[in-house]
């Protein structure tokens, strides 16, 4: 291979080449001009999100490149799916080091074009640049509510069931178990366990749900309790956790099984990507239902009170104490 394949020469070729195929949605007028045109769909507000995944940070520099521009996207429609909004595509900056390569970028290309595919969210502009840092994929994405539908934070009040979707705490171990932990899990959990963190699968299927019954929400990026805490001070309330209903997968239990303290990972580890929203008591129910119908596993976990701050109880109802309720930047 000579070096002209090797290196990158020109944005033009390769945004042509890469990215595309990726933009068909007509307001993306083939990536050929200088910005994009959407129309919400009639009747409904745009919900606006950005998130950037860095790495080192957000994902392993050795990680498959389609992995890496997939969890770009589906963080990003994570959100979305807290918010009850459908995607209607995305903005794409990409900071790259000159390691990689057109074997990188092609992966990455087809990763990315398997989810646009799969999630009905098609690329419509974006930038590439070249970087003396590690590579950082910033996804800018775009999705419609209803007017005035969109669920929001700050919504939750006193009486209201906590519910999550899935299972919490699979990545924030995986992501421990890359790093070295072990906790005598065999290979297919372990297995399990580092996929949830190499691919989020955004809740897109709740939406309606969420839009028909929850009071507040939000996706668990940070960590569940942390990110609880976050929806219950723009909310004004405070939540009671039942630490023994938060659902946990086979690997995960295994692993605090093995190692009470696996506990602190689980629920304050972060890297989730699943809803956590309020629900209010006469609503549970018809909650329920829905996203049984719409194919999400939701577990009620604990309930909103008067006051401030979240407590996480034990299954003698004693509260369990954290070193650090959530992950920070800064
Ligand atoms: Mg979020």
């Amino acid at each position: 291979m000579g070096p002209e394949s090797d290196s990158l020469s020109g944005e033009d070729r390769l945004i042509a080449r890469f990215f595309a195929p990726l933009a068909r949605a007509p307001g993306a007028l083939g990536l050929a001009d200088d910005a994009a045109l959407i129309a919400p769909p009639p009747d409904c507000e745009l919900v606006l999100k950005a998130d950037a995944i860095v790495g080192g940070v957000h994902f392993f520099v050795a990680d498959d490149a389609g992995d890496v521009a997939r969890k770009a996207l589906r963080v990003n429609l994570s959100d979305l799916a807290a918010k009850g909004a459908s995607p209607l595509g995305f903005l794409l900056s990409l900071a790259l080091p000159a390691t990689a390569d057109e074997h990188w970028l092609a992966a990455f290309a087809e990763g990315l074009r398997a989810d646009c595919a799969h999630y009905r969210c098609p690329l419509l502009g974006g930038d590439t640049v070249r970087t003396p840092g590690p590579t950082t994929v910033s996804v800018a994405v775009i999705g419609s509510v209803p007017k005035g539908r969109m669920v929001r934070r700050a919504g939750a009040r006193p009486g209201d069931l906590v519910f999550v979707t899935g299972t919490i705490g699979d990545a924030a171990l995986g992501l421990a178990l890359r790093r070295g932990a072990t906790w005598a899990l065999d290979e297919a959990l372990s297995a399990h366990l580092r996929a949830r963190y190499t691919l989020p699968q955004p809740r897109l299927a709740l939406i309606e749900a969420l839009r028909a019954y929850a009071s507040a929400a939000m996706d668990v990026s940070d960590g569940l309790i942390g990110d609880l805490a976050k929806l219950c001070r723009v909310s004004g309330v405070a939540a009671v956790v039942r630490a023994g209903r938060v659902p946990l997968s086979a690997a995960a239990a295994r692993a605090v099984a093995a190692d009470p303290a696996a506990l602190e990972i689980v629920l304050t580890g972060g890297d989730d990507y699943e809803v956590l929203c309020t629900v209010p008591p006469g609503q549970a129910d018809g909650f329920r239902a829905a996203a049984a119908a719409a194919g999400v596993a939701v577990s009620d976990i604990g309930t909103i009170e008067p006051g401030a701050n979240v407590r996480c109880l034990d299954a003698d109802g004693k509260a369990i104490l954290f070193k650090r309720a959530a992950y920070s930047h800064f």
